[in-house]
């Protein structure tokens, strides 16, 4: 199914994100926790996309076993430092899986390189008209309600959003934030930009101290105080952290819910048990989440 269709529906989504692995040899554990997480039967599955296509055949294995449980798959695209050719054989892979909905990225810079000038691809909005051209794909990209790091000011990041919107992103997913505040903000302004497509807010339950400030330190993040104390107080405690994450997560969504969201996309970690108690947090507002 397509996700704009779904988002037609008009009932309120719970969406859940995995990655592929780095490595072969991990390969099997993933496949099966990314199994594990479908069969919770979510509204759609999204799977990202390695640094530069490095596991892109791990994507599309994982996006069609998805598409094979019955679960809509979303599959991330990244457009850095990529042939058209390799661009075009990924999107002809992900067609054949039975994947229909591309979530189009330009992906982060390799360390040291600070232009994308030589590049086909620099930005987002020019790898869609190749998805475009390539099949009837439902096209999503990123945004980021705390202004993407490259971007000189904030309004500045959203005259560029409208550009990858007018160019075909029908649906935008944000990165995550752990300050509802900061998302309605970020939507009124959209809006006022004449950005009228639905956005997903992108809710990261915290459930590993060590994992998340590498995470943290990429996403630069405004942390609440309430938030920081969690990881402080519970960062030794794994199975505390887990569970007063959830709660954090649980309570950030209901917020989210109950003034104006809609969609809300998970990333999960490959973490099917984190996943599962969210979902029964919200059995009854959510339908997909019903069991
Ligand atoms: P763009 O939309 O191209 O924006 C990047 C920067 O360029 C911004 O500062 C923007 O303001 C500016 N810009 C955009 N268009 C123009 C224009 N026309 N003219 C001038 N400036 C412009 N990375 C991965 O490697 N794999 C993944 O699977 C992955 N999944 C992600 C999922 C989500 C929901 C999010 C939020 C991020 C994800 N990322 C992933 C990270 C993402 O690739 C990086 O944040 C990357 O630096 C920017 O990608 P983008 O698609 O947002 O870029």
């Amino acid at each position: 199914m397509k996700i704009s269709e779904l988002f037609n529906k008009g009932t309120r989504t719970l969406s859940l994100e995995v990655f592929p692995p780095k490595t072969s040899e991990v390969f099997d554990k993933v496949f099966a926790a990314t199994s594990e997480i479908a069969d919770l039967k979510p509204d759609f599955m999204s799977v990202t996309y390695g640094a530069a296509g490095s596991t892109r055949t791990y994507t599309t294995a994982i996006a069609e076993n998805i598409e094979k449980k019955g679960v809509t798959a979303l599959a991330h695209l990244t457009c850095v430092n990529a042939s058209e050719a390799t661009i075009k054989d990924q999107l002809a892979n992900l067609k054949a899986a039975g994947v229909e909905n591309i979530l189009a990225l330009r992906g982060d810079l390799p360390a040291g390189v600070e232009s994308t000038d030589d590049w086909i691809y620099r930005h987002a909005s020019e790898l869609i008209p190749v998805i475009r051209s390539q099949g009837d794909f439902c096209i999503g990209g990123a945004c980021y309600p705390e202004k993407h790091p490259d971007a000189a000011s904030l309004n500045e990041d959203i005259q560029n959003l409208k550009i990858k919107v007018d160019a075909g992103c029908e649906f935008l997913t944000t990165q995550m934030f752990f300050d509802n505040n900061l998302f309605f903000n970020y939507l009124y302004r959209l809006r006022d930009a004449g950005i009228n497509v639905p956005v997903v807010a992108g809710i990261m339950p915290v459930t590993n101290a060590k994992q998340m400030e590498r995470i943290l330190k990429l996403s630069q993040a405004f942390l609440p105080r309430r938030f920081v104390s969690l990881l402080d107080k519970f960062g030794n405690e794994p199975e505390v952290l887990k569970q007063a994450s959830i709660a954090y997560t649980t309570e950030q969504i209901i917020d989210l819910f109950a003034n104006g969201g809609d969609h809300v996309h998970i990333y999960t970690m490959n973490k099917p048990d984190v996943a599962a108690k969210i979902q029964e947090n919200l059995s009854f507002m959510v339908p997909s989440c019903k069991k």
